[in-house]
Protein backbone atom coordinates (compact mmCIF):
# COMPACT_ATOMS: atom_id res chain seq x y z
CA UNK A 1 0.00 0.00 0.00
CA UNK A 2 1.48 3.33 -0.80
CA UNK A 3 1.75 6.16 2.16
CA UNK A 4 -0.46 9.00 1.50
CA UNK A 5 0.84 12.00 2.75
CA UNK A 6 -1.46 15.34 2.75
CA UNK A 7 0.62 18.29 0.70
CA UNK A 8 -0.57 20.92 2.92
CA UNK A 9 -0.81 19.88 6.10
CA UNK A 10 1.57 16.77 5.83
CA UNK A 11 -0.47 14.48 7.79
CA UNK A 12 -1.12 10.88 6.69
CA UNK A 13 -4.87 10.60 5.68
CA UNK A 14 -6.43 7.07 4.14
CA UNK A 15 -8.10 9.13 1.26
CA UNK A 16 -6.30 12.45 -0.59
CA UNK A 17 -7.79 14.72 -3.14
CA UNK A 18 -6.65 16.58 -6.13
CA UNK A 19 -6.75 19.97 -6.61
CA UNK A 20 -5.24 22.96 -7.81
CA UNK A 21 -3.86 25.13 -4.90
CA UNK A 22 -5.83 28.81 -4.90
CA UNK A 23 -4.52 32.07 -3.29
CA UNK A 24 -7.65 34.60 -2.41
CA UNK A 25 -6.72 38.22 -0.84
CA UNK A 26 -9.40 40.45 -0.51
CA UNK A 27 -8.74 43.69 -1.94
CA UNK A 28 -7.25 46.77 0.51
CA UNK A 29 -7.61 50.52 0.18
CA UNK A 30 -4.05 50.18 -1.22
CA UNK A 31 -3.62 46.67 -2.19
CA UNK A 32 -5.87 45.06 -5.40
CA UNK A 33 -7.37 41.31 -4.23
CA UNK A 34 -5.78 38.40 -5.63
CA UNK A 35 -7.56 35.38 -7.00
CA UNK A 36 -5.10 33.00 -8.37
CA UNK A 37 -5.34 29.19 -8.93
CA UNK A 38 -2.28 27.12 -9.28
CA UNK A 39 -1.26 25.06 -12.14
CA UNK A 40 -0.07 21.92 -10.40
CA UNK A 41 -1.75 19.30 -8.90
CA UNK A 42 -1.43 18.92 -5.30
CA UNK A 43 -2.97 16.03 -3.00
CA UNK A 44 -5.02 16.81 -0.04
CA UNK A 45 -6.77 15.61 3.20
CA UNK A 46 -10.35 16.93 3.24
CA UNK A 47 -9.74 18.88 5.80
CA UNK A 48 -7.68 21.31 4.22
CA UNK A 49 -9.94 20.53 1.36
CA UNK A 50 -12.54 22.28 3.21
CA UNK A 51 -10.45 24.73 5.26
CA UNK A 52 -8.14 26.48 2.64
CA UNK A 53 -8.98 27.86 -0.99
CA UNK A 54 -8.85 24.96 -3.93
CA UNK A 55 -9.52 24.16 -7.23
CA UNK A 56 -10.46 19.99 -7.37
CA UNK A 57 -8.56 19.16 -10.29
CA UNK A 58 -11.25 17.30 -12.02
CA UNK A 59 -13.35 20.32 -12.54
CA UNK A 60 -10.59 21.63 -14.66
CA UNK A 61 -11.76 21.23 -18.36
CA UNK A 62 -8.84 19.32 -20.35
CA UNK A 63 -7.81 21.62 -23.48
ZN1 LIG B 1 -4.16 18.18 4.97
Amino acid sequence: MSTTICESCGSEEPRLYRVHRRYITTAAWDTPGVDRTLDEVESWCFACCTSYPNVFADEIAEP
